[in-house]
Formats: structure tokens, C-alpha cells, sequence
């Protein structure tokens, strides 16, 4: 159920569900997308345009420590990261987040699909299989 001329409405106006983590299928086009986000880190002071200035910077923030960077790799930094850089409390590393979208028109592996989508497909099978016993009963 690919639709081009849907996939490119939706191109400029987004498509029909919010993304989550992993692949879900758009219920207008047809495709299958995903976001992909990846944090940049880096050690030494960004440019202050490039800065996000929603938050203020802390005083005595830490110097960076790559111990601690560690660890919020593991477990997250201290704060919501957006697209412009901010610095981590925690670690005390600047972070920036970049994200993009990836369009794929054929069926991701299931493993690689959104939560929801998996769990749909679940109930999907369920349905159909409870339908064919339905059948199976049904005297003819
Ligand atoms: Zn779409
Ligand atoms: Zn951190």
C-alpha cells in the first residue's frame, strides 16, 4: 500500500503518526520511517551563537570529566539536549543533538520497529488467528 503522491504530501506537510524510537508505517503513504538521533559532544566552549539560550548557564559548573561522560552515556545527561548547545552539569561536556529522519519504502526487520507497531502486529496476529479457529468451529 505504497503511495507516492501521498508520500510526497506528506514530505511537505509530515506524515500521519508521531515518531517514536524505532520504524513505524505511515498510514497515509505507506512508508516506513524512523527518527534517528544522535547527541555531539564536545570539551571546549561553542560559539555564543550556537548556544542554546533558553538556559541559563549554571554557576560553577564542572570542568569536563570523561569519567563522568561515562556514565551519562549510559544513564543520560542531566538535561534535555536540543539542537543548540548547552552544557551538562553532570559531565560538564557541551551536548547538541542532531536528528534525521530515514525513509525506507519495504518492511523494516521486526526488531527494529517502534514499540507500538511490534505490539499492534501482535494483536494483528491474535485477531486473524482467533478468526481461522471461529472458522474452524463453525460447522459448514
Ligand atoms: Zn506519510
Ligand atoms: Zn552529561
Amino acid at each position: 500500500m505504497i503511495n507516492l503522491e501521498e508520500l510526497d504530501i506528506c514530505r511537505r506537510r509530515g506524515h500521519s503518526r508521531v515518531l517514536g524510537e524505532g520504524w513505524s508505517q505511515c498510514e497515509s503513504c505507506g512508508w516506513w520511517r524512523r527518527e534517528l538521533r544522535t547527541i555531539e559532544e564536545r570539551e571546549d566552549e561553542p560559539q555564543e551563537s550556537e548556544m542554546d539560550t533558553s538556559r541559563p548557564e549554571i554557576p560553577g559548573t564542572v570542568a569536563p570529566n570523561p569519567a563522568e561522560l561515562l556514565i551519562c552515556r549510559r544513564r543520560g545527561h542531566g538535561h534535555t539536549i536540543r539542537s543548540r548547545w548547552s552544557r551538562c552539569e553532570s559531565c560538564g561536556y557541551w551536548l547538541r543533538e542532531h536528528r534525521s529522519i530515514e525513509e525506507r519504502e519495504g518492511e523494516p526487520p521486526e526488531e527494529e520497529m517502534s514499540l507500538e507497531t511490534q505490539s499492534a502486529r501482535i494483536l494483528d496476529n491474535v485477531n486473524k488467528r482467533m478468526i481461522e479457529l471461529l472458522r474452524e468451529r463453525a460447522p459448514t
